[in-house]
């Protein structure tokens, strides 16, 4: 059992293996090293504050009306992954950020149990306000919101992305399969073509734990991704 043992327990794994990599290259490596020391990293910290601050004072859809805190993102803008779910909840809309409680700290094990952490990553939403009482996003709210994911994905560059439930995977892969259909493989986002991998949504892991162990696969596919 390694140090990450606690990490795969919480998320209900007792039988785990992890790849030959001994050295953990999924965080840092050459080219977001380059893009670090290049500059770039710098200015795209900056077009990601411009961003946030213009998803702050957005009105582009009701939603706005309803809302707390808009949940812009959280994260390393130098990340090589970024996970995307689908929108805040009541505590997210509380604090501002996403996934904070109990769907937050499973979050946090899923990250911890590949050697990740949450300041590895980049953490976003489809929507980044509220739905009111956490009812589906309607389909005008997320073609009016999902040009902000967009940009921060243009702008963090991540090279494998997880999307966390069917919403996500959807509205990431413009597809209306459901989410079986959609994970266990991988796919390619937009123009990009960044690899893309699906997964349940933590919420949904508390609700169905047994759900956990795909998850498991879903992050080694994703890990295996990566170059
Ligand atoms: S959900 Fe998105 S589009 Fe709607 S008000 Fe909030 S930031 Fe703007």
């Amino acid at each position: 059992m390694d140090q990450h043992g606690p990490y795969l327990r919480e998320m209900g794994l007792t039988r785990w293996r992890f790849g030959s990599q001994s050295t953990d290259r999924t965080k840092f490596p050459s080219n977001k090293e380059q893009h670090f020391r290049d500059g770039s990293l710098k200015a795209n910290l900056g077009n990601l504050a411009v961003l946030a601050r213009e998803a702050d004072g957005c009105r582009r859809c009701g939603l706005h009306r309803t809302r707390g805190k808009v949940v812009f993102g959280s994260g390393s803008a130098a990340a090589r992954w970024m996970f995307v779910g689908e929108a805040p909840g009541a505590e997210e809309d509380k604090q501002g950020l996403p996934f904070v409680g109990r769907a937050g700290v499973l979050l946090g094990a899923m990250l911890n149990s590949i050697r990740l952490s949450r300041d590895d990553v980049y953490i976003a939403n489809v929507l980044k306000c509220r739905p009111p009482n956490n009812r589906d996003p309607f389909g005008q709210e997320v073609r009016e919101c999902a040009p902000f994911l967009h940009r921060q994905i243009d702008l963090v560059q991540p090279e494998i992305i997880v999307a966390m439930g069917r919403f996500a995977a959807q509205v990431l892969l413009d597809s209306d399969q459901n989410l079986v259909q959609l994970r266990g493989r991988p796919h390619n986002f937009g123009e990009t073509s960044a690899p893309l991998v699906v997964t349940y949504h933590p919420a949904y892991l508390l609700r169905s734990p047994a759900a956990k162990s795909k998850t498991w696969e879903d992050l080694l596919l994703a890990r295996s991704l990566l170059t």
